[in-house]
């Protein structure tokens, strides 16, 4: 009876894996596709300066509407384009379309603002790649200082010979560099001194929990005076409460994001929104 048993799991988990792999080949069609035809958005949810109390600059998130699967979310397609050597195209497209569109904002608010896009691991596999980045610069006239790109803190922890000369190349353009998610995945002091960095943002995982744990606020404490030891700006993601924002203020943090001051939102909404530059949150 118990192998019965088994085997009844076994063709249980057999068929959810199978769901899973249909759904995964046929996402990859529609990705392949939707990369063709630049079916994408670029949605930007605003960076808030805690001291200056006002928009800064704001992340670069791509949005796949589909018509018969509706919203994609990134965390799904997007190591999906990693896995099928799409992701160089995905990327390229995004920096470009905000570039440009960010290009036009800073012209209506001025030259601080700042754009910051996410950017897959799997771009390092090309040596050149300061140069795409370099292209990217000159066929949109977007200025390198003005730019950062965010990296997850999972790949950074990684050892890998030609990070740091890659980095290099690309803080030569001008272009900063952001850990994102950090406090995740255990980056040594030591490396995180001799990488080349401007930016660490702490993983919304150790926000959510202010208030609740302590553990998590120790941490996040931690990560704020840890940065400013090291010279980088320190930024607090998924802030959604005033009793959050409070936290990291209190503890110099100096930019947040999240859904307290704005979801990503499409462009014309962050135009009127920086029209009306009025934090929801009074100083
Ligand atoms: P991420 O870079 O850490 O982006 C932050 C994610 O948290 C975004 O999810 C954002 O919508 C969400 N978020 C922001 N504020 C809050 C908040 O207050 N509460 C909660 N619960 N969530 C908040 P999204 O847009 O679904 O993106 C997920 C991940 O997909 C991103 O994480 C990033 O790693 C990746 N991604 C998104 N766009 C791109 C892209 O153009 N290229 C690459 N390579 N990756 C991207
Ligand atoms: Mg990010
Ligand atoms: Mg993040
Ligand atoms: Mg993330």
């Amino acid at each position: 009876c118990s192998k019965a048993a088994g085997r009844d799991q076994f063709s249980f988990f057999a068929k959810q894996m199978n769901i899973r792999s249909e759904r995964r080949i046929h996402l990859a069609q529609k990705l392949r596709q939707a990369i063709e035809e630049q079916r994408f958005e670029v949605y930007y949810q605003p960076k808030w300066c805690i001291r200056r109390n006002k928009i800064v600059g704001m992340e670069a998130l791509i949005r796949w509407f589909d018509a018969h699967e509706g919203a994609i979310p990134p965390d799904e397609f997007i190591p999906l384009a990693e896995d099928q050597g799409l992701i160089g195209l995905v990327d390229q497209w995004v920096i470009k379309k905000a570039c440009q569109d960010i290009l036009q904002v800073r012209q209506q608010f001025g030259e601080h603002i700042q754009l910051s896009v996410n950017f897959s691991p799997a771009h390092f596999i090309r040596r050149d790649l300061y140069k795409r980045i370099a292209e990217i610069l000159s066929e949109t006239g977007f200025p390198g200082t003005s730019l950062e790109l965010e990296i997850t803190e999972t790949f950074m922890a990684t050892e890998n010979e030609s990070l740091l000369e890659q980095l290099n190349q690309i803080r030569d353009l001008g272009v900063e560099i952001s850990i994102d998610d950090f406090g995740i995945a255990y980056s040594s002091l030591s490396r995180l001194k001799r990488l080349p960095l401007n930016t660490l943002k702490i993983d919304r995982s150790f926000i959510r929990d202010i208030g609740s744990d302590q553990d998590d606020e120790v941490i996040v404490k931690t990560i704020i005076d840890m940065a400013h030891n090291l010279n980088l700006k320190v930024v607090a993601e998924g802030v959604e409460t005033a009793e959050q924002l409070a936290f990291v203020r209190q503890y110099n943090c100096d930019q947040v994001q999240g859904f307290l001051f704005s979801p990503p939102i499409p462009l014309q909404q962050l135009i009127q929104l920086m029209e009306q530059q009025e934090s929801p949150v009074k100083a």
